[in-house]
């Protein structure tokens, strides 16, 4: 039997991945995408869509459909723990397009994407990945058996995981940040304000809480540095199995009850929490996102602290300017200089959309972490004295990726 030949292979059902092989199929190309779960993930990590990826996913009908269920947030504050508000940034100032930041699971925003992209091709692990003539070739585990895939471009959407693919080939520049954080997200928070994302900045660590469209809360408290103590001293949870999602769940749902309680005030919105999750944060960004026929997009191309949310628009602005240059490559016929052209502005573009995401990804993570007493005061004294003026439309503009190369 010969082996099945696309023009693009995807590689990864995440967003990144769904979102490039739904945007080449509207474009009329073939395009197929390898998943190694059997099912698709149903816990939710990225939840902040912003006015970019929600103008450059309108075409497609995606943007209506994830609008259809998320929560509009038009303002953000940051405040202290006793109330004190120290500033506001607006996201609907001037005449935009969208003029909030929509927050919705990343389950729906992925079935909004999955809409016009092929079925992925299930339980269908990519093991190599080589160049082959002017195209690839792709070693696939399907239910078991291994198999070969050709194909004349692949899209590598397959996360920060999978990169290991694309070693020895790819020099990665990262680090891990040695910060761990909790998160929960709530389905019901009644009294809460369903259009205000609340920042606190407190010397024990930062609490985040933003609205979830059901009328729910996603609260996020810095808890440490990895293989340290906890805030508070709180032993057994420094160490890095702290991040297993199975184990000591009562005790990371307790650590971040007493986080939301005490740092934030909110006691009735932190005896909500059942249960927590606990992520560290890592920074990588690949030098390039293309070689001859094979792309990386997404968290495989570029890790950024989800502190600030931008990781996964990051994603979708690589696919949805990356479809049509493929696709007028693929056209054309590799070697044509416009076609040619078109895809190094791309990959400019995009790497440097994702050093700036990764810039204001790591300040935010710094502005997080615990303080003495002294320098947080110093900080909320700053942080008063700029909010209003210039600094505070650079910040609006900053956490809703105005400054992306691709902003519209
Ligand atoms: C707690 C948390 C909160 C976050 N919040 C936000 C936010 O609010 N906003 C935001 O923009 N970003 C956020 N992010 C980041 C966001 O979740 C990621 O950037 C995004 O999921 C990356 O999408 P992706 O498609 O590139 O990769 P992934 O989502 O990792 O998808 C990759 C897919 O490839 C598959 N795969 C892996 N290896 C193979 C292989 N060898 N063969 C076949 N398939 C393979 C995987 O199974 C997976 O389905 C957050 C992240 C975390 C951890």
């Amino acid at each position: 039997m010969s082996a099945p030949q696309h023009e693009v292979a995807v590689i990864g059902a995440g967003p990144a991945g769904l979102c490039v092989a739904a945007e080449l199929r509207r474009l009329g190309i073939d395009v197929a995408i390898y998943e190694r779960r059997p099912s698709a993930e149903p816990g939710s990590r990225a939840i902040g869509v912003h006015p970019p990826a929600l103008a450059a996913l309108e075409a497609s009908g995606a943007t209506e459909r994830m609008l259809a269920e998320a929560a509009r947030i038009p303002r953000g504050i940051a405040r202290t723990r006793e109330g004190r508000v120290l500033g506001e940034v607006r996201f609907d100032s001037g005449r935009r397009r969208f003029p909030f930041v929509a927050a919705v699971p990343q389950a729906t925003t992925e079935a909004a994407l999955a809409f016009g992209a092929p079925t992925p091709i299930r339980d269908a692990e990519v093991r190599r990945l080589a160049p082959h003539g002017t195209g690839a070739i792709l070693r696939v585990r399907v239910g078991g058996a291994e198999t070969e895939v050709r194909a004349r471009a692949v899209v590598m959407a397959a996360g920060a995981e999978a990169r290991s693919l694309l070693l020895p080939v790819a020099r990665l520049r990262g680090r891990e940040y040695g910060d761990r954080y909790l998160m929960t997200d709530l389905r019901h928070a009644p009294g809460q304000p369903e259009d205000l994302a609340i920042i606190t900045l407190d010397a024990a660590g930062v609490v985040e809480s933003f609205p979830l469209g059901y009328g729910g809360r996603r609260l996020v408290a810095w808890d440490g540095p990895l293989d340290g103590p906890g805030p508070g001293g709180h032993r057994g949870s420094g160490s890095r199995a702290a991040l297993d999602p199975d184990l000591d769940a009562a005790a990371r749902a307790e650590r971040l009850r007493v986080a939301v309680a005490e740092r934030s005030g909110e006691r009735e919105l932190a005896d909500r929490i059942e249960t927590a999750s606990g992520f560290g944060i890592r920074r990588a960004l690949l030098p390039r996102m293309r070689s001859g026929a094979l792309f990386v997009i997404g968290d495989a191309a570029h890790e950024v602290s989800p502190i600030g949310g931008q990781g996964m628009n990051l994603g979708l602005l690589d696919a949805v300017t990356l479809a049509p240059a493929l696709a007028s490559w693929l056209r054309r016929g590799a070697g044509d200089t416009e076609a040619e052209r078109a895809l190094e502005r791309w990959e400019r573009r995009r790497l440097a959309s994702a050093r700036t995401a990764a810039r204001l990804a790591g300040l935010n993570t710094s502005l997080g972490r615990a303080r003495s007493p002294r320098s947080h005061r110093m900080l909320a004294a700053g942080i008063g004295a700029v909010a209003g003026g210039p600094v505070t439309r650079i910040a609006a503009r900053a956490y809703t990726m105005g400054f992306d190369r691709h902003a519209a």
